[in-house]
C-alpha cells in the first residue's frame, strides 16, 4: 500500500493534469498533515479512480500541485458485496457504514423492515462518515447509501449470489460456501435483519426470490456484528 496521504478532490478542481485543494481538505491538508512542496499525495473522487499527485505549492489553505499518474479501481477488490440491513439505530448504522466502507462494501441499502425499531435514516450523515472512511483507508470508490423497501432492494439484486444471514435449521455457515463457483462471481447481496430480526413474512419472499440462508455461528450476533463480520469474511476471502 502507498504511504502517502489520500484526500478528497472535486472534479471542479481538476484542471486537466493540475489539481487544487482548498476548503476543508485543503486546511487539512495544510495545517493538520503539513503537506508540503514536493511531497506525493494520492487524490481521490469517490468514483473508483485515484491520482497519484505531486504537491507544487501551499498558501495558506490552498494546496496546487499536478497529476503524475491515474490508477483506476484504486485498491478496489473484483466482487462488489452488496448490502441490505435492516433499519437500526442511528450510531449502531453509523458503525456498519464506516467499517463495512473500510472492507470494501459496494452498496449499502438501509432496509425499513417490520421489525426495525427506528424509522428513519440519515442518508446525507452515512455519505460523510462513508467519504471520511474511503480517505482514512484509501480506497478509490465511495459505496453507493440508500434506504429503501425489501421488494426494491430483491427487485434491484440481480446477478451474482444472494445470502440471507438467517441462524436457520437449514443455514450453511457462510465461511463454506466460498467454493471456487462464489469466488468466481462478481457480485454478492447480503440481507441482514434489524434488532428484531427478519419477520416470518420477509424470511419467506427472501427465500423465494432465491436468497440462501446462510449462518455465521451459533450464537446471536447483533445487526452490526452481522454485517461487519459478513462483509468482512467476503473481502478476506476474495483478496487477490
Ligand atoms: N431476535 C432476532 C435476532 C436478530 S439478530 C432473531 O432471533 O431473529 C439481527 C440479525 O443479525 C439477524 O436477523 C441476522 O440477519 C443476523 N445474525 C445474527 N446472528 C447471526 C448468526 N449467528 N448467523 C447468521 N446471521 C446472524
Amino acid at each position: 500500500m502507498a504511504e502517502h496521504r489520500h484526500f478528497i478532490i472535486n472534479s471542479e478542481n481538476l484542471f486537466d493534469d493540475i489539481f487544487v485543494l482548498n476548503g476543508n481538505e485543503g486546511h487539512h491538508a495544510a495545517r493538520v498533515t503539513h503537506i508540503k512542496r514536493g511531497d506525493l499525495i494520492t487524490l481521490i473522487e469517490g468514483n473508483g479512480s485515484a491520482y497519484g499527485a505531486v504537491v507544487d505549492e501551499v498558501v495558506g489553505d490552498r494546496i496546487k500541485g499536478h497529476i503524475i499518474k491515474l490508477m483506476k479501481n484504486y485498491n478496489e477488490s473484483y466482487i462488489k458485496i452488496h448490502l441490505g440491513i435492516g433499519l437500526i439505530k442511528g450510531a449502531k448504522l453509523d458503525i456498519v457504514v464506516e467499517k463495512c466502507t473500510e472492507l470494501g462494501v459496494h452498496s449499502i441499502s438501509v432496509l425499513d423492515l417490520k421489525n426495525s425499531v427506528k424509522k428513519n435514516t440519515k442518508l446525507e450523515r452515512l455519505d460523510a462518515i462513508s467519504l471520511s472512511a474511503i480517505k482514512q483507508c484509501g480506497r478509490g470508490f465511495k459505496p453507493y447509501i440508500c434506504s429503501c423497501n425489501l421488494e426494491d432492494w430483491i427487485d434491484g439484486s440481480s446477478g451474482g449470489k444472494r445470502f440471507v444471514l438467517h441462524n436457520g435449521k437449514n443455514s450453511k455457515p457462510l465461511a463454506n460456501l466460498f467454493s471456487s463457483s462464489v469466488k468466481n462471481e462478481n457480485s454478492i447481496w447480503l440481507a441482514i435483519g434489524p434488532e428484531g430480526g427478519f419477520s416470518k413474512e420477509e424470511l419467506d419472499i427472501l427465500m423465494r426470490t432465491g436468497f440462501k440462508s446462510v449462518s455465521l455461528g451459533m450464537r446471536r450476533l447483533r445487526s452490526e456484528t452481522a454485517a461487519i463480520t459478513s462483509v468482512g469474511l467476503i473481502d478476506q476471502l476474495t483478496i487477490q
